[in-house]
């Protein structure tokens, strides 16, 4: 078994990706395990820079194959805005009602032909002498009033393509399958399968 280190505190995340991940021969432990760690800030310009840097710095101190990631929220009639700063849109500290509220007065107007927007995730993994990154989309339209009470974050405005409802309405098997992180962490698991083999 190959011990790696999952690069969050959030149970959620671990619980989703080790879900993902199952099958592989690896132990994951996360930092929920390692409250000694220092919390990482994720003060850099891009999802990459955020999950490269969280990846680098477990490495750093644990010495072992660490996987970081980062999300957002892209919204292409705003520039790809709230993107990296998708959980501080309206500032530090707030609540997901809150940045929900700001990126509708931001839309406000816009016709939904114009409201198209995509989660994107970028997974990175990191062990010795390699670090491989990789990207997830989830693309859909921006609603024009929050639906549904489950999932999180922007998950009540978010309308994947294909569908009429919003993540917030969709079941959470609906979206685990077809959402951002699942097809980065697809994409990482054909990645780890072939590490494990080759130091296996
Ligand atoms: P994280 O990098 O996964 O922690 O995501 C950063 C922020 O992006 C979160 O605080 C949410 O605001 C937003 N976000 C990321 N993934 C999702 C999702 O699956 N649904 C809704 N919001 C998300």
């Amino acid at each position: 078994m190959l011990s790696v280190v999952l690069a969050t505190r959030n149970p959620g995340k671990v619980a989703e990706i080790s879900s993902i991940l199952s099958g592989l021969p690896l132990q994951i432990k996360s930092l929920l395990e390692l409250p000694e760690l220092p919390e990482i800030v994720e003060d850099q310009d891009t999802l990459e820079g955020n999950a490269l840097k969280k990846a680098r710095h477990v490495y750093a101190q644990l010495h072992q194959p660490t996987i970081a990631d980062d999300s957002g929220l892209e919204v292409y009639s705003l520039a790809m805005k709230p993107g990296v700063l998708s959980a501080r849109y309206a500032g530090e500290g707030v609540t997901y009602g809150e940045n929900n509220r700001k990126l509708l007065r931001a839309l406000s107007g816009v016709p939904f032909p114009q409201r198209k927007a995509r989660f994107r995730c970028v997974a990175v993994f990191k062990g010795t002498e390699i670090e491989w990154s990789v990207e997830g989309v989830c693309p859909g339209s921006i609603a024009e009033e929050p639906r549904g009470e489950g999932g999180f974050g922007y998950d009540p405005l978010f309308i994947p393509d294909g569908f009429d409802l919003t993540f917030g309405q969709l079941p959470a098997e609906t979206k685990n399958r077809m959402s951002h992180r699942a097809h980065a962490f697809f994409l990482l698991k054909d990645i780890l399968r072939e590490y494990v083999n080759k130091i296996g």
